[in-house]
């Protein structure tokens, strides 16, 4: 007993000393001596005890645990070897000679189960030594030169936690009513709706954020359960759901309290891997109300919404993941306040260079280059920072085609980050109105794709005078980044779309009334301002009525759409086309006089004269008749210019149609 508390406090003695010199052990230059020093004491602490097969075998198994956990497996082995080799082998063999594999004494003194016992010592400790090192080599490495004292930080860090939290639950519902508000204003219907399932498993859904014309009359908790309405319909079958006359009541729906003159609604879920996440209803007084422009942009919308419900439990799932990185919160929490899509490029690239800052200046990007791409044949460049050999803004925000090779095409290919060391010869192929950029000091880059979903929107292409730069676990946490970004942008571009929905026309997709009389104003104060001339012409297609009268309205339409392909094919990219109103066009002609206007006006009507529409199974023909005016020639008013246009049209009916005349005073 007296052996055993003297024993427990050598022990601890030991464990403290142990603790104590680790990291004298870690940073000597000649750790085996104080290894070896550490093996002797240990058995000569053993064997003061009474040897061996008393308390010892504690002390070794401590010994191994420390050597496996904190130092390194090679040491855990030795240890155990020199323990085998003059401690227990030895004793083992003179004491346990007839039974050396009796399994009767099974207990402490055997030395296989003594070997048995170290060895998963070491296995554990090892495994769990690696463990502890990921975990701090990923802490140090996000701390590493690039943010400041993690120590005061800890506070910091948990406070802006929270209030990320609080501001991403808030912006998702902001983000979720500017859709909303900008939805209603291009597609003009009667609510908008989205619902969220609730965190258990039961299957039901409940209103989150709305918008409606009957503000005062919406079921606010009212849960929508499996049942026979059409949103439990949608709820079962996860699939989109249209109805263009609806039967039933409003308060049948399940989220009207009273009896309202609701005729159409349209029904879409947002469902990830078969689960539903939601539904996004649209309704609408008026019955068949529901176009394809409407079903495609809701439905793009509910692809967005998708994306923000994803993104705000991603986020908070980044920000308990990456919780020591100060920067990454900063940056997101900065992302989630509204922005244009110059800004977001701003934000990400000033983001990028605070990440990848290496301790050294001279290991700061050569240069960032942050490409939007606005479709797959377009892309335009929103950011540009470090060395340029010319004057790259100048470049910002024009068009240019993607080349059919390089580092854009990459990107496509691989749909993933792309890190390497460049080739002494190679060229990041951007296409930038051939001028050659300059990667000779380039060694490495990463090119990083801004993604929503599978879609890609843009490209961040950062280049660096170091080899073989960027870690795996920056590239990952770039990568997080990027996807976060490209939700954001998705979402820029969507309102954007949807701003354009209001000025373009629904059948035709040219300019509206509006836009036109808007645009108008504005190339005549431009044109005026150069003293130049403007032209405007007035189309009209010759006897529609009868032609809607034999053919049919819906045919009408279809060559509208036609006639406006034509009309788009036949401008200037600087030209204005616009729905007049009815089957009435206008066209807005910058730069050129009566004349020049006449030659595109003939060039028109004979086009159109001589195009064999193909329109529902049926070879069609069409005239057109065409008025010219001119500013400021011919006023300086423009309404006036706008009537002149007009007489001139009529003046063109009245000589027989499929014809252009040019305005002639009095
Ligand atoms: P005119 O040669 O004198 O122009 O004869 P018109 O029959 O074309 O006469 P007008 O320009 O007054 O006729 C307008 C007709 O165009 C009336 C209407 O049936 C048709 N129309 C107007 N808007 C639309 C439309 O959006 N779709 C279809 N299908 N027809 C339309
Ligand atoms: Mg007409
Ligand atoms: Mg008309």
């Amino acid at each position: 007993m007296e052996n055993l508390i003297i024993f427990s406090i050598i022990l601890i003695l030991y464990i403290v000393f142990l603790i104590i010199l680790r990291d004298k052990i870690i940073n000597s230059e000649h750790p085996i001596f104080i290894f070896l020093i550490f093996s002797f004491l240990s058995i000569l602490f053993g064997n003061f005890f009474g040897g061996i097969f008393t308390y010892p075998i504690a002390i070794y198994i401590f010994t191994i645990v420390y050597f496996s956990y904190f130092l390194n497996l090679k040491y855990s082995i030795t240890y155990l070897g020199i323990i085998l080799l003059i401690e227990v082998l030895p004793r083992g063999i003179m004491e346990y000679k007839e039974s050396l594999l009796g399994f009767q004494n099974l207990n402490w003194n055997n030395p296989f189960i003594f070997v048995l016992i170290s060895i998963s010592t070491i296995i554990i400790g090892s495994i769990s030594r690696r463990y502890r090192e990921k975990i701090q080599d990923d802490y140090e490495r996000i701390f590493s030169g690039r943010i400041v004292n993690p120590d005061s930080q800890g506070k910091i860090i948990e406070r802006s936690r929270k209030e990320l939290k609080d501001e991403t639950e808030l912006s998702f519902d902001k983000n979720i009513m500017n859709l909303f508000t900008s939805l209603k204003t291009a597609l003009d219907f009667t609510g908008i709706f989205l619902f969220l399932t609730d965190d258990n498993s039961l299957p039901s859904v409940r209103l989150q954020t709305y918008l409606s014309d009957f503000e005062d009359s919406i079921d606010l908790n009212n849960e929508i359960k499996p049942g026979t309405s059409p949103l439990s319909f949608v709820l079962k079958e996860k699939i989109p759901l249209i109805i263009p006359r609806l039967k039933t009541s409003s308060r049948a729906l399940g989220y009207y309290l009273k009896d309202l003159n609701i005729n159409s609604i349209f029904v879409l879920p947002i469902v990830h891997k078969k689960q539903l996440l939601g539904m996004l209803v649209c309704d609408s007084k008026q019955k068949d109300f529901f176009t394809e422009v409407h079903k495609e942009t809701l439905t793009h919308s509910r692809d967005l919404i998708k994306g923000l419900i994803q993104n705000s439990s991603y986020s908070s799932k980044l920000i308990n993941e990456a919780k020591e990185s100060e920067i990454l919160y900063e940056f997101i929490k900065t992302l989630n306040v509204p922005m244009d899509l110059n800004d977001v490029f701003n934000e990400i690239g000033i983001f990028f260079k605070r990440i990848l800052r290496k301790d050294t200046e001279d290991n700061l990007p050569l240069r960032i280059i942050g490409i939007f791409l606005e479709n797959k044949k377009y892309y335009t460049i929103k950011y540009s920072d470090g060395s340029f050999d010319f004057d790259i803004t100048k470049l910002e925000n024009r068009n240019y085609e993607i080349p059919e090779e390089g580092i854009i095409q990459n990107i496509f290919e691989f749909n993933k980050p792309v890190c390497r060391n460049l080739d002494k010869n190679e060229k990041i192929i951007l296409n930038l109105e051939n001028i050659e950029m300059n990667h000779s000091e380039t060694k490495s880059f990463l090119a990083l794709p801004l993604k929503f979903q599978k879609e890609m929107l843009g490209i961040f292409i950062m280049e660096y005078r170091e080899p073989e730069l960027f870690s795996e676990y920056e590239i990952k946490l770039l990568e997080v980044a990027g996807e976060h970004c490209g939700t954001i942008i998705k979402n820029i571009t969507l309102f954007e779309k949807m701003e354009g929905l209001a000025q373009y026309d629904g059948l035709t997709n040219l300019h509206n009334h509006r836009v036109f009389q808007e645009k108008l104003s504005e190339r005549i104060k431009r044109v005026l301002r150069n003293d130049r001339p403007l032209s405007l012409i007035m189309l009209d297609i010759d006897h529609f009525k009868i032609f809607n009268d034999t053919y049919g309205h819906s045919t009408g339409d279809e060559v509208l759409r036609a006639v406006s392909n034509v009309l788009k094919e036949q401008i200037r990219d600087i030209d204005i086309a616009a729905r007049y109103g009815g089957e009435e066009f206008v066209l807005i002609l910058e730069e050129l006089n009566k004349k020049q206007a006449f030659e595109v006006a003939e060039r028109i009507r004979f086009k159109i004269a001589n195009t064999d529409f193909y329109l529902n199974n049926q070879h069609l023909k069409i005239t057109m008749s065409l008025g010219i005016a001119e500013f400021p020639k011919d006023t300086l008013d423009k309404k006036e210019l706008i009537q002149m246009a007009d007489a001139a049209l009529y003046q063109a009916k009245d000589n027989g149609r499929n014809r252009v005349e040019i305005y002639l005073r009095g």
